[in-house]
């Protein structure tokens, strides 16, 4: 049997980061085994349709490097792979279901239902709903007589299709995660197939699809494990063989308690979304992965250990050690709490991880948004492997990079105030005169550093913070002798000047 997947969301607005797990579990099964893993946009409920969602899709994926190799905007053999576009289909196959008997027109208003409602919680039921015993009291083809049933039809009453749930009966399906899982068909309700206007519901759409796209596997959240039921029913009364499931557990808050939600993220200040999304309706902006400065393969590996675990202990992996080392025995049942520190702590493992050169066009936009140029690649190449090594976020390096391109006119006054002794002026004055003009090793301006401090009989070691302090305005940094090399012997003199100058007015002696 060849593996193919699918990755099926409704572009009703962001995609959560627990959709895009699923979309990684898929992408990753699909690949181990060599098969196929195919996007398809599942947007027949017109009244949650949000415009611009779909493409925020598929930004997200690219984003991600989720490649999909059937979908919207990738032509294959079992197009088209948006449901909207294939409304035809859904209503043959929901004829079909009519003609054998195993679904049937319904054609109560909201008032009736709503009366239905009222009537059931008055004799005590605590969920009415319209099943194997309501319905023999509602409006539909099967109490009403046939010629009645055509008329109403014909005379373009409004109508939806129903599935007839079997009274008393175990459907089971064998779970790749779970095991077997079992439902009485007495707990079902008459799923709507088809609506009002003609569109599929999620469970005709979603069991069509996945059978005429040749799915093997339906690999989707816990969400959706009440509503299989309902499919493995739709599977045999349309003759299919189902496909394997496999539903994986939900992403839970960082306390454990429920699911994580878009205000989890807000109160601890992490996103719960893969890129930034603003909202066409309200104008809201919902923070992303991307623009709070996580690398996509940081994003990707937060995600996969959420419901999966490779084993042995491993935690840091790229793209292609997690297909690797993917496989559906090794995905949990219980819930996986997001921890939102061990987050930030695997996007700063693969920032270690890149190249200085990798980094640099990041410090190369933020340059540009500053107006400044005259650097070349290497030298900021050189100052993102100083400055990676103390980031956890992409967005931590430019506030630790800034001082590389541009000179401190300001100094913490407290710190330099707390360190500050006589000797200090003196010092950094014999340093300066010691520093050739041009390009400096770290070597080069260790020795100096030791050579000035030994001749004033100072220690060198009290000397480097407010050395660099003077040279970067800030009490900490990248490693110090590497990273004012990297300055220049001409710009370490001029800045070492101009903190001199500065200490002589703020501070007294
Ligand atoms: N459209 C459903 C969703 O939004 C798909 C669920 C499934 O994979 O069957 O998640």
């Amino acid at each position: 049997m060849s593996v193919r997947v699918r990755f099926a969301p409704s572009p009703t607005g962001p995609l959560h980061i627990g959709g895009v797990r699923t979309a990684l579990y898929n992408y990753l099964f699909a690949r181990k085994h060599g098969g196929t893993f195919i996007l398809r946009i599942e947007d027949t409920d017109r009244t949650r349709y949000v415009p611009g969602a779909e493409a925020y899709i598929q930004e997200a994926l690219q984003w991600l490097g989720l490649t999909y190799d059937e979908g919207p905007d990738k032509a294959g053999p079992h197009g088209p792979y948006r449901q909207s576009e294939r409304t035809a289909i859904y209503r043959r196959y929901a004829d079909q279901l009519v003609a054998a008997g195993h679904a049937y027109y319904a054609f109560d208003t909201p008032e009736e239902l709503e009366a239905m409602r009222t009537r059931m919680k008055k004799a005590g039921a605590a969920a009415p709903k319209y099943d194997q015993v309501t319905r023999q009291y509602m409006r539909n083809s099967l109490t009403l007589p046939e010629n009645e049933t055509r008329e109403l039809i014909e005379q373009g009453v409004p109508y939806v299709i129903r599935l007839k749930t079997p009274r008393q009966e175990e459907v089971k399906f064998q779970d790749e995660v779970r095991g077997w899982v079992k439902f009485q068909s007495g707990q079902l309700d008459d799923k709507v197939l088809l609506k009002a206007d003609g569109f599929p519901t999620y469970h005709l759409a979603n069991v069509v699809d996945d059978h005429l796209m040749d799915i093997s596997h339906v690999i989707r959240g816990e969400e959706w494990l009440s509503s299989t039921p309902v499919h493995v029913l739709l599977y045999r009364y349309l003759g299919w063989e189902p496909p394997c499931f496999a539903h994986l557990p939900l992403i839970l808050k960082p306390s454990g308690k429920g699911k994580l939600s878009k205000r989890d993220g807000d109160l601890g200040g992490f996103p719960v979304f893969p890129i930034e999304w603003k909202d066409p309706r309200t104008g809201e902006v919902y923070a992303g992965y991307r623009e709070s400065g996580y690398l996509p393969e940081a994003v990707l590996n937060i995600l996969a250990l959420l419901g999966w675990s490779p084993g042995a202990g491993r935690e840091i992996l790229s793209l292609d050690e997690m297909t690797r080392l993917f496989s559906l025995e090794k995905v949990g049942k219980s819930g996986a709490k997001f921890d939102p520190q061990k987050a930030r702590w695997i996007n700063q493992q693969h920032l270690k991880r890149k190249s200085g050169q990798a980094l640099a066009p990041y410090l190369r936009t933020e340059l540009e948004k500053l107006g400044i140029d005259g650097y070349d690649d290497a030298y900021l190449a050189a100052v993102a492997e100083l400055t990676r090594e103390k980031a956890q976020l992409l967005t931590d390096l430019w506030p630790l990079s800034r001082f590389f391109f541009i000179a401190p006119v300001e100094y913490p006054l407290d710190v330099v105030k707390k360190k500050w002794r006589p000797e200090v002026r003196d010092f950094l004055a014999s340093l300066a005169e010691r520093l050739p003009d041009g390009p400096l090793s770290a070597e080069t301006l260790e020795t100096a550093f030791e050579e000035a401090a030994q001749a004033l009989g100072v220690k060198a070691g009290r000397m480097k913070q407010l050395f660099r302090i003077a040279i970067s305005g800030q009490p900490s940094g990248p490693s110090l002798f590497p990273a004012a090399a990297l300055l220049g012997g001409g710009e370490l003199k001029k800045r070492l000047r101009t903190f001199l100058t500065w200490a002589e007015q703020h501070l007294e002696e």
